[in-house]
């Protein structure tokens, strides 16, 4: 009900998830399908996200170390899989618990969010932070940079987005629904994916990353199949070049 009550309080972007292990898996996959379905029916937007998070070893948690109802890596590809089909709409969240390889390959079965560089102790941000590692909440699969994973998103050929356009445009609630459901959202989705990744290459990216980030951002443009669309790209990516920042469509 949580999700109903913020949406009646004017909250119009919700994400739901579930922690896998805790229980069958088929049964936490029905109940985020339901609840998407639920949503919909009485909101009329459904979840802009759906978190699919498995449980990790973590101190003094003896569940978690032995989870009641382990996920095995291939029902976890199968249900990303089923998720992405059901609810194409939406966006799938996998978080640091997962190692690099699980999170290359489920890519290409429908993952469309993931974070990177995370820690999970409080303060873990800091600068020295070795402290706080003690207290971290659960272990970590994936302990690359964010520059490293940058690299190897690259590398599979998909473009690294850091957009959040249509929250800065108040895209969002039935708005977003309108453009996402149809499949409309993709065309800005594109264009903001290559103008904020060519911000991070030019702040952020390591020499490596820069030199494969600049040959795939160039290849997306030129495969830009609207001329005007593509004109426009190539205009704001050498404003970007002259040192102007933060545009999205
Ligand atoms: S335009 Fe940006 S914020 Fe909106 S759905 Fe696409 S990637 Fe997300």
């Amino acid at each position: 009900m949580a999700m109903h009550r913020a949406q009646e309080a004017g909250i119009d972007d919700v994400g739901i998830g579930a922690l896998f292990g805790l229980h069958d898996y088929k049964y936490e996959v029905m109940g985020l399908l339901l609840h998407a379905l639920q949503l919909e029916k009485d909101c009329g937007v459904g979840p802009h996200t759906i978190s699919i998070p498995r449980l990790e070893p973590a101190l003094n948690a003896p569940a978690a170390i032995r989870p009641p109802h382990p996920v095995s890596d291939h029902d976890f590809k199968k249900l990303v899989a089923i998720l992405r089909l059901a609810v194409p709409y939406t966006g799938i969240i996998l978080s640091t618990r997962e190692t690099s390889a699980i999170r290359n390959e489920v890519f290409d079965l429908g993952i469309s969010q993931i974070s990177a560089g995370s820690r999970t102790n409080p303060g873990g941000y800091q600068e020295d932070s070795s402290e706080g590692f003690r207290a971290a909440q659960f272990n970590l699969g994936d302990t690359r940079t964010l520059d490293e994973v940058i690299g190897d998103i690259t590398a599979l050929g998909h473009i690294p987005s850091f957009c959040t356009a249509c929250y800065r445009l108040g895209r969002t609630g039935r708005d977003f629904m309108e453009l996402a459901k149809p499949g409309l959202i993709q065309k800005f989705c594109r264009t903001n994916a290559i103008l904020t990744f060519k911000e991070y290459l030019l702040d952020y990216a390591s020499p490596l990353t820069r030199a494969a980030g600049d040959e795939l951002c160039s290849r997306l443009v030129e495969e830009t199949p609207n001329a005007r669309t593509r004109q426009t790209i190539s205009r704001r990516l050498a404003k970007m070049e002259g040192g102007q920042r933060d545009m999205y469509v």
